[in-house]
């Protein structure tokens, strides 16, 4: 137990957790959370890595490779939203030039699987009744439409698929289509490594959420290509049957068309992996139908089991003008806050410091209540049921958190 400044005892950490910090308002209310949730409360070890745009330009992208090694090193990060710059930017910020999104090298370094997890608040219902748990969608970030070839065929001929061995051996071809008229062609690929990291980070999530999984495609159509992925997750299921079984959840393939039917039906509560495409379009239809971007938090699950949390939104870039503008903003801080107890839970579950997990759960809690007893930001205050009249500043939200957790702490509710 820390002491500090003489009050009451801090939460001692034994394993420090990767921090970077981001941009823009994200990165404003990164810095108002750590001093009024968090540091009151806990001893803090992080290893810090600052990827704000001008220290990502300064050190030639090298402390977001640096960032994501250090993930590789803990298991744990925690990761504020980052600008990833495009021309306009790179004016603004005076880059060297538009360095690549954070996020995609840091996943393309971990292999990672993103999942994103909606808040779940009373006062704030889905559109969809029938949700009363979060829905989780687990995206494939690798291959399909997102790495294909395309090709527009404006005259009659052939159209092939044609592999040609790197040994000189013959080469495969199948026919696409006889074109007698004008058209459009696209070729796709995937690797059954990306696949099989797809469907083990996948099966690391369920079990620990301990929620059922749902894997969806057409293989009833892309007999090979959706077959393929069918058929690599049911061996990977396969490989983790007794854990599932001991985890009381189960794990269902059907084709997308059902498991669409299926999921606005359901009462929510699963994991659903979804292929690329399937990923792109469900996690937003999902985001909008749970209500709202700043309840929405993100996690990276490694194949090997490391963790990055982050929120699902971005630096929210009118807020921060406004805010630079000294006007009041009313930015709503759940999902970074949520970010930080994700990574919090972890660090303690991996370290077996239970207190650390309670703080984070407690943090959770007294977020929740806020958001339920009526204290909501702007874009919750008009999809809140009953709505809000007079929704909180930035600060004011936070201040309302923070007063709810010191008196969770100060009665030694869940904690200590
Ligand atoms: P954004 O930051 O997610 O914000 C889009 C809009 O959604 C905001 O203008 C705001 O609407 C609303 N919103 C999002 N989060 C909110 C919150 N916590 N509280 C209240 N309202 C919220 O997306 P963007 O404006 O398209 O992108 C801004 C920058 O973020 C870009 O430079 C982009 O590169 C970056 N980005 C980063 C990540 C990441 O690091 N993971 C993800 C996406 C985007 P109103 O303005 O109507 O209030
Ligand atoms: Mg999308």
């Amino acid at each position: 137990m820390a002491m500090h400044g003489g009050a009451a005892p801090r939460l001692v950490m034994k394993n420090p957790i990767v921090e970077m910090d981001g941009d823009e308002m994200t990165r404003v209310i990164w810095a108002m959370v750590k001093k009024q949730l968090l540091e009151p409360f806990v001893d803090l070890k992080l290893e810090p890595y600052d990827l704000h745009l001008p220290n990502r330009d300064r050190t030639d992208d090298a402390v977001t490779l640096q960032a994501a090694e250090a993930i590789k090193r803990l298991g744990v990060g925690v990761k504020c939203a980052t600008i990833t710059p495009n021309d306009e930017r790179v004016t603004e910020y005076k880059l060297k030039k538009a360095w690549p999104s954070p996020n995609g090298t840091i996943r393309a370094i971990l292999d990672g699987t993103v999942f994103r997890k909606p808040i779940i608040v009373r006062n704030v219902p889905p559109m969809i009744r029938s949700w009363v748990k979060p829905i989780i969608i687990g995206r494939h970030a690798y291959g399909d439409m997102y790495k294909s070839a395309e090709m527009r065929i404006r005259q009659p001929g052939k159209a092939e698929v044609v592999f040609t061995p790197a040994d000189g051996s013959e080469s495969q071809r199948v026919l696409i289509h006889e074109f007698t008229a004008s058209g459009i062609v696209r070729g796709v690929h995937n690797l059954d490594g990306s696949i099989r990291s797809f469907a083990k980070a996948c099966i690391t999530y369920a079990l620990h959420d301990k929620v059922n999984m749902w894997f969806s495609g057409k293989d009833t159509i892309a007999k090979i290509y959706h077959g393929a992925f069918r058929e690599i997750f049911r061996q990977e299921i396969e490989a983790r049957k007794a854990d599932f079984e001991k985890a009381g959840i189960t794990y269902s393939y059907m084709l997308i068309d059902d498991a669409v039917a299926r999921a606005v039906r359901a009462p929510g509560g699963f994991l659903w992996a979804c292929m690329n495409y399937d990923g792109d379009v469900m996690s937003d239809m999902i985001a909008s139908g749970f209500g709202s971007l700043g309840l929405m938090t993100s996690v990276l699950v490694s194949p090997d089991g490391h963790f990055e949390y982050e929120a699902a939104h971005g630096t929210v870039q009118r807020h921060y003008y406004q805010h630079q503008k000294g006007e009041a903003t009313s930015t709503n801080s759940t999902a970074t806050i949520f970010a930080w107890t994700g990574a919090l839970a972890k660090r303690g579950e991996l370290d077996g410091t239970p207190d650390l997990v309670a703080f984070a759960r407690a943090l959770e809690e007294s977020v929740v209540e806020t958001i339920e007893s009526g204290t909501v930001t702007k874009d919750l205050a008009s999809i809140a049921a009953p709505p809000v009249a007079q929704y909180a500043t930035t600060e004011g939200f936070i201040g309302a958190i923070g007063e709810r957790l010191s008196q969770r702490v100060g009665a030694g509710l869940a904690l200590l």
